[in-house]
């Protein structure tokens, strides 16, 4: 009889895991308590892949060898509790589609720096001559590279809520970026289980195996001395270490393996901030473990372009400096942000606040913000943590107005910096739609 899988979600993850379950020739049901797109009813009607929308119907599931469920459904979702009687073992893509490729893995978890180590680490990998794709939360899901291309490499770009439901997946490199705050409502408001979910990038790794992580991020550092890993561990950050690690010297990124020390300059590295400098260690480390020559490592670094919306340069008008950091939604990527601003900055903040907690850039509010422009349905937060330590703080309600009025406070050599801290669904459709609002009205100055 034909193998059965369930899979709970019709979005990228759902998408690409029916696609693949279908061509290994199993039976596929999809059950989305949603909409399907009709892009995607129309792809599953072709490949006769059967489907339901706004319901799940719990007796459609029966006798599946497998349900995998995507990272969006909370795993509170009262369905789960109601599959477990069924006895299913439930999975996430990334587990799945592991089982359908040998490519060796490069996986890459953590809250911030996810998309831009990723895309550096591909960059490099690419320039160096290998098969390798990006996949995960960027562009396709893994389950859909494997089925339609099959790279001898992949890299990863992996959420913890896809590290939830792991069995056996384990990357050949896995690469924790740090780990602050951020989804906690999915966590139980627990930090430690959201720091357990995000280690699980280790949890299947064997001594064949690498583990990188940020030195410099204290919670991280303390929970890696823990753990019994087989895996070699090794570090990145600011700090020097022995063996096993990537620091910088100078202008230098130092990384010193049992087999080599290769020394990289980082002079001219188009990204800026201190957080960039560890995702270039991330990366160059990956490449470094893979054989790749200095040579090329560096010149990838320089002709890298970076990630749109994540500290995006866009312009320069009347000598005033343009900034797009719309992919900041929390406290941490907005400290990196303001630690990188090198003249007085005009502040672009607000949206929809996920239990921030302010204190962090106290300092660096006071050092480096000129003037708070809100651009939230509910700035009252920002106000209260602000409002001693910037004497003007002004609310607006569109992009369009935001931008205007920063224009107006900013003097020559000073910079406006859109890095909202907040989640972006009060005002925009999500953080790219705000990004390219933010550009479009700086263009339209
Ligand atoms: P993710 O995919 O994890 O969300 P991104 O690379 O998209 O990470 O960056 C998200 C935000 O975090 C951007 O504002 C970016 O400037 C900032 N950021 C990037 N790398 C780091 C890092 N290593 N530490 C802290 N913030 C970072």
């Amino acid at each position: 009889m034909q193998n059965k899988i369930v899979i709970l979600g019709a979005g990228e993850s759902g998408n690409g895991t029916a696609i693949l379950a279908k061509k290994k020739g199993y039976n596929v049901f999809v059950s989305d308590i949603g909409n399907i797109s009709d892009r995607t009813k129309d792809c599953f009607d072709q490949l006769g892949i059967d489907w339901e929308e706004n319901r799940h119907t719990l007796s459609k599931m029966y006798g599946a060898q497998y349900i995998m469920k995507s990272p969006g459904i909370s795993s509170k979702n009262p369905l789960l509790n109601a599959i477990k009687s069924l006895k299913i073992p439930v999975l996430s893509e990334i587990e799945f589609a592991s089982k359908y490729t040998d490519a060796t893995i490069i996986g890459i978890t953590g809250s911030n720096g996810k998309t831009t180590t990723a895309m550096l680490t591909h960059h490099i990998l690419k320039a160096a001559g290998f098969d390798v794709g990006l996949a995960g939360n960027i562009g396709n899901s893994f389950a859909k590279e494997v089925a339609e291309n099959d790279h001898k490499y992949y890299v990863l770009e992996i959420s913890s809520f896809q590290l939830d439901d792991i069995i056996n997946f384990a990357p050949k490199i896995g690469v924790i970026t740090n780990i602050t705050p951020d989804h906690l409502d999915s966590y139980d408001h627990d930090f430690s289980k959201y720091l357990k979910s995000k280690l699980r990038i280790n949890q299947n790794q064997t001594e064949r195996d690498f583990l990188l992580f940020n030195a410099d991020d204290p919670k991280l550092n303390k929970a890696i001395k823990q753990i019994d890993t087989p895996a070699t561990i090794h570090s990145f950050g600011t700090s020097f270490k022995d063996s096993n690690s990537t620091h910088l010297n100078n202008d230098q990124i130092v990384i010193k393996t049992k087999k080599n020390k290769t020394m990289i300059n980082t002079l001219d590295f188009t990204l800026k901030g201190r957080h960039n400098l560890l995702n270039a260690m991330a990366a160059s480390t990956v490449a470094n473990l893979l054989e790749v020559s200095k040579e090329t490592i560096r010149d990838s670094l320089l002709n890298f372009k970076g990630a749109p919306h994540r500290l995006e340069y866009v312009l320069k008008i009347q000598k005033i400096n343009y900034i797009n950091d719309s992919k900041a939604t929390n406290v941490n990527a907005v400290y990196f942000a303001l630690e990188s601003m090198i003249s007085p900055t005009v502040w672009i903040v607000g949206g929809v606040d996920k239990g921030n907690d302010y204190s962090l850039l106290y300092p660096l509010v006071r050092e480096k913000v000129k003037a708070i422009v809100c651009l939230g349905v509910d700035n009252q937060k920002i106000i209260d943590s602000f409002n001693s330590f910037v004497d003007l703080i002004l609310e607006t309600q569109s992009m369009k107005e935001a931008v205007m009025i920063a224009h107006k406070i900013a003097d020559k050599n000073e910079n406006v910096l859109l890095s909202p801290a907040c989640a972006s669904f009060d005002l925009f459709k999500n953080f790219e739609d705000r990004g390219m609002q933010f550009k479009k009205a700086v263009r339209e100055l």
